[in-house]
């Protein structure tokens, strides 16, 4: 009991203190550096974040004295290492300032031109006036009054009761009050006031009582001027912000001197050039110099008055200079903005081309791919149709050279075949014979079983030949019962021992039986004729082979007969007669 324990701060605490400094930057400077200083003595416990964080508010802190070298590369650092995008892009913002007061005008346009592109991704709606804010701000220092407008205007819109309030009224009145179009001291600027002394940012309030009061004083109010600046010295004092302080001194050292109180205008321009930020030449500085000029000259200190006029030269130089090479800066970098708009307009135009280029070649193959199946599909049918109508030739031509009843050679093509063997037997000198067949008394067959048994009966002799026939042998039925067969390389004796085993085999064949022929036995007469004899002529050979054959019927027919006799024999009526 009694005993106090300090509360150890914890992750939580550290990131609401962060915040909080953040939030007071410049509505309580000596708090926000407070913070600065107690949180940078425990970066050991802050996580990396957190880290990141005091360091982009400590660089923020450095800048907002003066010391814009110093925070340059902490601000980088922070730019290339934080891994929080808002961070980043909020580091980029403090750059651009930093960049803009250290005179480095190129870097701060194209910075803040690509800040803004990436403004759409920037959800962070702090993150997003602080980058208006800046943007409408370094507009205005490059005479682009309107451009400042507009984005303090945006940040009006965006933010109507946060910092865009303050803020954006702030930059709205400065644009105003620069280009020339701020007329009257009328509500606008004392709304603004009023909205920054609602937030607490007198730094903004007194910026704009600034505007104001150079308003009045070019206006012939250096009265209400005088004390509208008084009013708020002792505040300006505290803020401590160089550049407001110098020009607070300056305006009230003006408006004495329109006033006649030159020992009061003398004090505030001293004050003036002694608390203006150092190398840095300011309207207020130049102004401020141009009076001391004048009052030591009035004064009777030639000397004086002649050291401040190469001062108020200088300063006059060095602002118009500063004025020159922002708006040269701003001009630079649009350029620069815009050559590379058109040469990525340009590339994307190329890859439109390529991309059409390739559709087209797609679609090329696509067709060609297309005309190519057509093609083979045409083709396929062509074959197909070829192929069919050689199919019906084929069968065509069979069914033109075969006998129906058969399937043996009809006599046609037996004639042509025989012929044609019997012309390669010639040249190659080689023997050949013929036998013609004839079934005995088949018209009987047909009268007592019919004709289609008789047409069985046929089949089953042609096949009983068949079974002694080679395969160089050509058979063929002559018309009716009646069959021819050349038999090449073959001599009278082997012909007539065929013709014999022949006739065996029809009449075994034809006598047994089955269920097609059943007891109808059957015979055939056979006549035999040679080259030998007769010679290659077939039209020879068929003679002397029908003369066999009649030689056989006549002789009681089922028997084989060659008759090479002088006589020619007679026919009378179908019956042979003998001519021995
Ligand atoms: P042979 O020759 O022994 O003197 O007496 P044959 O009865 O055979 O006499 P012929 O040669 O005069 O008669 C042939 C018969 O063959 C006539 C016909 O009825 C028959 N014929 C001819 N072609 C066919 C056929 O394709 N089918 C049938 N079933 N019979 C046929
Ligand atoms: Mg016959
Ligand atoms: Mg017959």
């Amino acid at each position: 009991m009694g005993t106090a324990v300090a509360a150890v701060p914890t992750s939580d605490d550290f990131s609401r203190l962060l915040k909080h400094a953040d939030s007071i930057k410049t509505s309580d400077h000596p708090e926000f550096l407070q913070l600065m200083k107690r949180l940078g003595g425990e970066t050991t416990r802050l996580s990396p974040q957190q880290q990141m964080y005091l360091r982009y508010l400590q660089a923020w802190g450095i800048g907002y004295q003066g010391d814009y070298e110093t925070a340059t590369p902490l601000l980088n650092a922070v730019i290339t290492e934080s891994t929080d995008a808002t961070l980043r892009f909020r580091a980029g913002t403090t750059l651009v300032n930093m960049l803009s007061i250290g005179s480095h005008y190129e870097e701060a346009f194209a910075q803040i031109s690509q800040l803004l592109d990436q403004l759409p991704q920037i959800a962070d709606k702090d993150a997003r006036i602080q980058t208006l804010g800046v943007a409408s701000m370094l507009y205005n220092d490059a005479g682009q009054y309107d451009l400042g407008l507009n984005y303090a205007n945006q940040m009006l819109r965006e933010n109507p009761v946060g910092d865009g309030d303050c803020k954006g009224r702030f930059l709205q009145v400065q644009s105003l009050y620069e280009s020339g179009k701020f007329s009257t001291l009328d509500r606008q600027s004392s709304e603004a006031i009023d909205a920054c002394n609602k937030k607490s940012e007198f730094l903004f309030a007194n910026l704009i009582r600034f505007n104001v009061a150079n308003f009045d004083i070019e206006h012939g109010q250096s009265a209400a001027a005088i004390e509208l600046l008084q009013k708020n010295y002792a505040d300006v004092q505290r803020i401590g912000y160089p550049e407001l302080t110098s020009d607070f001194d300056a305006s009230l050292a003006q408006a004495y001197w329109n006033e006649g109180g030159i020992a009061l205008a003398k004090q505030y321009a001293k004050a003036a050039v002694d608390g203006g930020v150092k190398h840095e030449f300011t309207k207020s500085l130049t102004n401020a110099y141009a009076l001391l000029y004048l009052i030591e000259k009035k004064q009777g200190d030639l000397d004086a008055a002649l050291s401040y006029h190469e001062k108020y030269m200088a300063a006059d130089k060095g602002y118009l200079n500063d004025v020159s090479a922002k708006a040269l800066a701003y001009q630079t970098v649009k350029q620069q903005v815009l050559a590379k708009k058109l040469q990525i307009d340009t590339l994307n135009k190329q890859n439109q081309i390529l991309t059409l280029q390739q559709t087209l070649a797609k679609k090329a193959a696509e067709t060609s791919r297309l005309y190519i199946i057509l093609l083979l599909i045409v083709l396929a049918s062509i074959a197909l149709w070829t192929y069919r109508v050689k199919r019906s030739q084929l069968r065509f031509m069979k069914l033109a050279r075969r006998d129906g009843l058969t399937g043996i050679f009809n006599r046609q093509h037996f004639v042509n075949e025989a012929e044609l063997q019997l012309r390669y037997c010639r040249k190659s000198e080689r023997q050949a014979c013929l036998v013609l067949i004839d079934l005995d008394h088949f018209k009987v067959v047909n009268d007592t079983h019919g004709h289609a048994v008789g047409d069985r009966v046929l089949k089953r002799a042609v096949e009983a030949c068949q079974q002694h026939l080679r395969s160089t042998d050509i058979f063929g039925r002559l018309g009716g019962e009646e069959f021819g067969i050349v038999l090449p390389e073959c001599t009278l004796e082997q012909a007539l021992n065929r013709a014999e085993q022949i006739r065996v085999a029809i009449a075994t064949a034809t006598s047994g039986d089955d269920d097609d022929t059943p007891g109808i036995p059957i015979s055939a007469s056979f006549g035999v004729a040679t080259i030998a004899r007769s010679g290659y002529e077939l039209r020879q050979l068929l003679i002397h082979a029908d003369d066999g054959l009649y030689l056989s019927k006549r002789e009681g027919r089922n028997r084989v007969s060659v008759c090479y006799d002088t006589q020619p024999r007679q026919r009378v009526a179908g019956v042979a007669t003998d001519r021995a």
